[in-house]
């Protein structure tokens, strides 16, 4: 019996979930949001799936940028934390690629260095006080920018702190500022995230940018996958290793933080932390066995963790064991966990091996 624990991904449903995104756009340009190893799926495979679905990506650094192209990707690519020096300059020169300009040395650099055609978007704070040049500092900066022989200011952008909350106080706000900045100078301007995208038409501008809903995922705690039209992307998956029958009393795991009631069946599986699974998960997380959905029981270790096999007599050693993917959603795990989909995505390590759905 191999180990088996697998994370497996499907290019099918990030296609699907783009077009979800697409009906949303009602005819903004979609840029895929791909960073951080397209949100932990793979960035060339997650690239590779929407191409043909979407107008451009978003990435958060140089380096993923450099693998897209040279992975055949030929569509915009925006670089959200733009160019840090020269040398990463010169490569997007040379690649095409759309830096973010959200401080004014990144000007400065361009100014000094640029040398090529090179389209650019300013990044400015409306609210979120992370990247991006202030409101009203603003318009010194694009006249600035259009100064610059070779640059194109395509148009200014900002980042909703908020918008995946109920009656945020800023979202409106953000999105006012930045429509009205575009307009004042005459650009178009972008502001949607996955949240921004579904829950405030106004925030899509001429470009939106969403990430989590392409990969099966809600941007918001009150609001499921599913409502939106938006089908898991991923599946991790591992077997039974071990049946245990516990006696009342008796407890398991480290830290003996689960004891038994009543005599209780219980499954170890072959995955824990160091294949990325949570190890805060606590005691009453979902996991499916077979398809039938039960729980968490003990801390989860390294290489296993503890499931509760009470309700599932005919569970055998071989049987598999969904953690996330489509019996229970990884928002459910997420909740549980306190924390988000996008985190979970990103930890899975190197060691579940990888299988993409419609290859062998
Ligand atoms: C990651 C990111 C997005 C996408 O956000 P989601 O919540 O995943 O939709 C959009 N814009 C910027 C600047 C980002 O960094």
């Amino acid at each position: 019996m191999p180990r088996a624990t697998c994370l497996t991904l499907r290019p099918a449903a990030l296609r699907h979930n783009a077009e979800r995104a697409r009906a949303f756009a009602e005819g903004a340009q979609l840029f895929a949001m791909v960073k951080a190893d397209g949100y932990g799926h793979g960035l060339g495979l997650a690239a590779r799936s929407m191409v043909d679905h979407v107008d451009g990506f978003g990435v958060a650094v140089l380096a993923e940028a450099v693998s897209l192209r040279h992975g055949g990707i030929h569509k915009p690519i925006m670089l959200l934390q733009g160019v840090l020096d020269e040398h990463e300059l010169s490569t997007a020169l040379k690649l095409h690629l759309e830096p973010v300009v959200h401080s004014e040395w990144q000007v400065d650099l361009i100014e000094r260095s640029g040398d090529g055609l090179l389209s650019v978007w300013l990044k400015v704070n409306t609210g979120m006080h992370r990247l991006g040049v202030d409101l009203d500092a603003a318009p010194a900066i694009i006249a600035r920018l259009r100064e610059i022989p070779g640059v194109r200011l395509a148009g200014v952008m900002t980042h909703l702190a908020c918008a995946d909350m109920r009656d945020d106080g800023l979202s409106n706000q953000q999105v006012s500022d930045i429509a009205r900045l575009a307009v004042d100078h005459d650009l178009p301007f972008s502001a949607a995230n996955s949240a921004g995208l579904v829950r405030y038409p106004d925030s899509r501008g001429s470009r939106v940018r969403p990430g989590i809903m392409l990969y099966g995922s809600s941007p918001f705690a009150d609001r499921d996958a599913h409502s939106m039209g938006l089908i898991p992307t991923q599946r991790l998956s591992a077997r039974l290793i071990a049946i245990n029958t516990v006696a009342p009393g008796g407890s398991v795991g480290y830290g003996a933080t689960w004891t038994a009631e009543k005599e209780t069946r219980v499954g170890v599986v072959s995955i824990g932390y160091g294949d990325g699974y949570p190890r805060h998960a606590p005691n009453g997380t979902p996991v499916a066995v077979n398809g039938q959905r039960t729980r968490l029981v003990g801390r989860v270790s390294m290489d296993m963790l503890t499931v509760d096999l009470s309700g599932l007599p005919d569970a055998r050693v071989g049987d598999e064991v969904e953690l996330w993917g489509d019996t229970v959603h990884v928002d459910e795990v997420a909740r549980q966990c306190g924390t988000i989909s996008y985190e979970l995505f990103c930890q899975v390590t190197a060691r579940p091996r990888r299988k993409v759905d419609g290859q062998t």
